[in-house]
Parts: C-alpha cells; structure tokens; sequence
C-alpha cells in the first residue's frame, strides 16, 4: 500500500482564493480593506523570509499590509507603544509579532498587550482560554490548518485515535483540544512519555509537531493511519549539496508504506499556516466590523 499523499499547497491555494474572494466582499460591505499589522524586531534571517512572505500572500488576497521593521535594540516600552497604538487602529484588523523576539524582550508580555480581537496568531492566553473552554476567538494557524486538513480527508473524527506528539503552547496543545472538540479520543506524547512507539501503535491520527528529523518510524505507525507531519527541519548538507534537504518529524519514506494518508515535508503543514492566517485575518476584520463572519472562511 502507498499512503495517499495529503497536498497541503494545494489546499492552502483554494483557502487563500477564497479567502481572497471574500476579502473583497468585505471591502464592498465595509468600504476598507481588511488589514494585517506584522511587527518584526531585529534581522533574524529566518523571520525576515516569513515576514516578507506573510507581506505578499496579505496583498496578494487583497488585504492591506502593514509592516512595522524595528531594529534589535529596541527597548519593550517602545514596542508596547507600537502595539498598544496599533490596537487602537481601526484600519489593523489583527496583530502578529514575529518570534522569536530578542532576548531581552520579554515574549509573554508582549503578546498579552495584543488585544485579543486582534490576536490572529492566538497565543493570547484569553484566546487559549477561549478554545479550551469551546468559545469562539482564534485558534494558532498551524494547528487549525492540521485540523482542516484531517477534516477534509477523514470527515468525522468522532471516536477516532488521535495521538498528538508534542505539548508546545503553539502547535500540541492546540492541536489536541481542536482533535478533542472533534470528538476524537487524544493523548499527547511528548519527551518523558514511555513507550511512544506503542502509544503511536495506536492512533488513527499521528500529529507530529516535535522538532526531530523523521523519528517517527514506519513500524511505529497502525496500518492506515493518517500522519500529519508538522515538523520542520533541516539535514546537515550531503556531499555536493550547498544546503540539507528539508524533511518532516516523520520518516516519510517508510511512513508512505504504512499510514493511509501523510503530509509532505515541505508542501503539507507549512503552506497551511500563512493561509490560516489570512483567514483569521478576515475572520477579525468581519467581526470588528459587527459583520456576520461567513460559514465558508
Ligand atoms: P517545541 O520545541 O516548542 O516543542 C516540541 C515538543 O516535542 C515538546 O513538547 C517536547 O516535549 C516534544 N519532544 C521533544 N523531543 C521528544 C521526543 N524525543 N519524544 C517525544 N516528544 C518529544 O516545538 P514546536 O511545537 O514549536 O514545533 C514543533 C515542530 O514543528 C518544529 O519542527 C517546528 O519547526 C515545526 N513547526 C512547523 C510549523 C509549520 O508551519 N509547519 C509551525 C510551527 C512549528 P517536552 O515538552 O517534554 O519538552
């Protein structure tokens, strides 16, 4: 058996059209565009790269940009004001500060002065205190794209296996409260758990959000289970190669041969996180502007 192979880009290319569709119905209704303010403090090359994409991918669905560039040095009272004014501006619809910040600002506080309404990432703690309870607010991108793609391989998830390999504040919590209001019945893994290879034995549904290059292993897999491999990380370069490849927290080679569905790495998880961003953007514009939110977003 070869796993079907879960088209992450693909999925995140119709969500961003429609999005992108009702985007522009919004601009009609409310006579602005949607907004989204991205604040990058300092030149960590990767955050530029994400920044820059998160700029083209808002313009490119129709909605407004704005970014604010502050230089590494600057102090958390001058951040604050930024953010707090940026609260305070109808025309920002949401809020994302790129991290990691630098060592000397303090990352909790600074997105606890994120309005909530505003906190498209949903790192706020009252938007995490809003999904563990089942209120509306925003649910971090990554997982909500996992969850969206689940949904739309597997339908109902009611009674299935899930395990969730990780517990970070950003991808395993989330991941396994959004399976849980699924009705699927969760663990989650993480690095003091015993025996992970018999735990994952029995999951419908594998979420791998760790951080370790392809540890999780074919024999560890339930024959066809579907794999949502969130991990991100790079190979040391092989010989001749400038850069290592990319490859997920699963061994997708062996995988292929087990799960009945897996994510690629790159083209599964990743492309779904900046369009479930744009998404909880508009989501955010439609409620700040007292309008219904569409169904279909
Ligand atoms: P964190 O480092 O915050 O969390 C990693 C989790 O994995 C922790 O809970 C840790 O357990 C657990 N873990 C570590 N080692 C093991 C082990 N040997 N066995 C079982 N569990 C283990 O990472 P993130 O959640 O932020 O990210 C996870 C991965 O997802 C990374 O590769 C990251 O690059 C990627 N990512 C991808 C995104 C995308 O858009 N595709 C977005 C966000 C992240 P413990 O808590 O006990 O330490």
């Amino acid at each position: 058996m070869t796993a079907e192979r879960i088209d992450g880009k693909a999925f995140a290319a119709r969500l961003r059209e429609r999005v992108g569709e009702m985007a522009g119905q919004f601009e009609q209704w409310s006579g602005r565009k949607a907004g989204l303010a991205v604040v990058l403090v300092g030149e960590d090359p990767a955050s530029q790269v994400y920044v820059r994409s998160k700029h083209k991918a808002t313009v490119a669905a129709g909605m407004e940009s704005f970014e604010h560039r502050l230089p590494a040095d600057t102090s958390e009272t001058d951040l604050m004001a930024l953010v707090d004014q940026l609260n305070r501006d109808e025309a920002v619809d949401g809020i994302l500060v790129q991290l990691p910040l630098p060592d000397h600002l303090d990352e909790q506080a600074v997105i606890a002065a994120i309005s909530p309404n505003k906190d498209v990432d949903g790192f706020h703690v009252t938007n995490a205190g809003r999904l563990a309870v089942g209120q509306s607010g925003f649910v971090p991108c990554t997982p909500l794209g996992c969850i969206m793609l689940l949904t739309d391989r597997l339908g109902d998830l009611s009674g299935l296996e899930a395990v969730v390999i990780g517990r970070s504040n950003i991808v395993g919590k989330p991941m396994a409260q959004l399976l849980l209001d699924a009705n699927a019945t969760v663990t989650i893994a993480h690095s003091r758990t015993k025996d992970l290879p018999g735990v994952v034995k029995r999951a419908d549904i594998v979420v791998a959000a760790v951080g370790r290059a392809e540890m999780v292993k074919a024999e560890w897999l339930k024959d066809g289970a579907t794999v949502i491999d969130v991990g991100i990380n790079r190979l040391p370069p092989a010989e001749g190669e400038e850069k290592g490849r990319l490859v997920g927290d699963v061994d997708y080679s062996g995988a292929e041969s087990v799960a009945g569905a897996i994510t690629p790495v790159p083209g599964g998880v990743g492309p779904m996180t900046i369009a479930v961003l744009l998404r909880n953007t508009l989501v955010a514009a439609y409620r700040n502007a007292g309008l219904d939110v569409p169904e279909s977003l």
